[in-house]
């Protein structure tokens, strides 16, 4: 909403401070009565009104218009302190790059690097902060191989660390030996259940071949009994012959 003009060095154009804010344009547009503003201020103010708030003119979002470019030009290179110039930057550049080095700027608030870390510190002293930040993480110099927070160091135990990580691979063992038990005896009921199937298909074949075979073996002794009768007829009437 404008850049407060006791930032500026120098004279400032009345032509070039927001009508609704009062301040130094800060991204214009411009009506067609010619008055400026910042784009946040006019679109706030054209919410609740339809006319300019400084000639009463109607005016409509869609009429308003980037600023000529002689004033765009003159509002580029206005001089100004940074924004961070009550925490020490001594900063004056032009507008047009102000915020290119409000970026970068030393004396900007960012929050630490480290994840978990709340902490907000000017960009220059983050270096000193990482340094000592509760969030800063290192290798165990112990060896055990975890990656241990400043602010847990004096916790730390690699051997709990590791009989923790020891538990959860033994357990992890333990259930896949389970599964392969589950598996392997599914399988051979399976097999079993097979097994028994056949067995039980071969007996009734065995029982048939059993009872076919007693069947042969009748017709065979009813068959010799029909020889035997034969024969003796036979031998009865080679006696009848003889005789006569
Ligand atoms: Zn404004
Ligand atoms: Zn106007
Ligand atoms: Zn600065
Ligand atoms: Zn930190
Ligand atoms: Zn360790």
């Amino acid at each position: 909403m404008g850049y407060d003009i006791e930032r500026f060095v120098g004279y400032v154009n009345e032509g070039l401070l927001c009508s609704i804010c009062r301040d130094v344009l800060e991204d214009p547009l411009q009506a067609p009565c010619e008055h400026a503003f910042c784009t946040a201020c006019i679109h706030g103010w054209l919410v609740h009104h339809s006319n300019c708030p400084e000639d009463r003119q109607m005016i409509d979002v869609s009429l308003l218009r980037p600023l000529y470019r002689y004033m765009k030009n003159d509002l580029n290179r206005l001089q100004l302190h940074c924004k961070n110039r009550e925490y020490g930057c001594e900063m004056v550049c032009s507008l047009e790059s102000i915020d290119r080095h409000e970026r970068e700027c030393e004396y900007s608030q960012i929050p630490c690097s480290n994840a978990g870390c709340t902490v907000q510190i000017e960009r220059r002293n983050l270096e000193g902060h990482l340094a000592v930040c509760e969030y800063r993480s290192r290798e165990c110099p112990n060896g055990c191989g975890y990656t241990i927070l400043s602010a847990e160091d004096t916790q730390h135990n690699c051997v709990a660390e590791l009989r923790t990580e020891l538990e959860l691979l033994r357990s992890e063992m333990i259930c896949r030996v389970e599964e392969a038990k589950h598996e392997m005896e599914s399988r051979l009921d399976s097999q079993r259940r097979h097994m028994v199937q056949k067995e039980s298909i071969l007996q009734n074949e065995i029982e048939e071949l059993k009872s076919q075979m007693s069947r042969m073996m009748s017709d065979v002794r009813s068959l010799m009994a029909a020889e035997r009768q034969h024969r003796q007829e036979l031998e009865q009437a080679e006696l009848e012959k003889r005789e006569l």
